[in-house]
């Protein structure tokens, strides 16, 4: 087992953060570059369920610049230049972010990905998908381009407890998403999970116990959120006829700082935050932004001492693996 020591330089983050990661990687600043390639999803149409994710209300996470009336060459081109004038950006990952963006025949995914990977200046892909959307053929797609490109597939998993995953309407278990990461590992892609924080369903130490869980799995990238009651969802209807608690920023701080220090430091953290446009959230209102929780969190951590992977032990997940 490795030691962990607290970070001595106070201007590290105290957490593994995508941005550095990525900087180390290819040795400058790598931009995120959101496409729309016109997928569906199965939870959605009909072929697992028709409702969705209680609480998805995908306008929430779509950028308006991205539309899938363009092809994903055209925003591309639209979106880099926009990012080297602003940034001086040179490096660029190309994020398949709505719906589910493995929900096509191989085929199809070949050719919209190498569309991507064709624009000078693109290192690699990042993939948002479901893990019961992905099967040998597409992960052998996706294993070939890893050889030469840096192709990150990000499995929504939301929660590990089979009981939030029904209360969602999630369509799939945790048995799911191991499959999906057991397929996967060992081809050169490397795998990221997506967590919500914040379901009523569960207790503080069971939402604590998921970073144990997922520190045992072969993920190395990890989403997290704050659970938000958005408008035009299953979730918020269900608010509206029976309030639930949900979290309050400084509980948020509190929990993320605790979720961190449970979590394997070799995860790598690619969001510890959402901020869904302000005329669609319900709850939780807490009128921050992105920046100000960083900050906020980068404070808390230096003040409690707190790091990632402090509590971390490595023999209890391998034995538990
Ligand atoms: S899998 Fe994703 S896109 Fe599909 S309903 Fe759930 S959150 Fe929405």
């Amino acid at each position: 087992m490795r030691t962990i020591e607290a970070p001595r330089n106070r201007a590290v983050r105290r957490y593994n953060a995508f941005g550095q990661s990525m900087k180390d990687l290819y040795g400058l600043p790598v931009y995120k570059v959101n496409v729309d390639a016109g997928f569906t999803c199965p939870n959605r149409d009909g072929t697992v369920s028709v409702g969705g994710c209680i609480y998805c209300n995908n306008d929430s996470f779509r950028p308006s610049a991205c539309t899938s009336a363009a092809s994903v060459r055209e925003q591309i081109e639209k979106g880099i230049p926009y990012l080297r004038r602003r940034y001086g950006a040179e490096r660029f990952l190309v994020y398949f972010q709505p719906f589910t963006n493995t929900y096509a025949e191989v085929g199809t995914l070949a050719r919209l990905y190498q569309e991507a990977l064709d624009n000078p200046g693109v290192v690699g892909l990042a993939i948002g998908t479901r893990p019961d959307c992905v099967d040998e053929g597409k992960i052998a797609l996706l294993e070939k381009l890893a050889r030469e490109h840096f192709i990150l597939v990000e499995y929504g998993l939301q929660s590990i407890y089979d009981r939030t995953l029904t209360f969602i309407n999630r369509g799939h278990d945790f048995a799911a998403f191991k499959r999906a990461v057991d397929m996967t590992a060992g081809r050169g892609i490397r795998i990221g999970a997506h967590l919500i924080l914040g379901f009523p369903t569960e207790t503080r130490d069971e939402m604590l116990a998921m970073a144990e869980v997922l520190s045992g799995l072969p993920v190395g990238y990890l989403k997290l959120h704050q659970l938000q009651v958005i408008r035009h969802t299953a979730l918020a209807e269900l608010y509206a006829r029976k309030p639930f608690p949900t979290v309050g920023y400084e509980e948020y701080l509190e929990l993320v700082a605790d979720f961190l220090e449970r979590l394997s430091p070799d995860i790598v953290l690619q969001r510890l935050f959402a901020a869904a446009p302000e005329d669609i959230l319900i709850a939780p209102v807490w009128n921050r932004t992105r920046s100000e929780f960083l900050n906020d969190l980068d404070a808390y951590l230096e003040r409690s001492g707190s790091f990632q992977g402090r509590k971390f032990d490595a023999r209890q997940t391998q034995q538990r693996h």
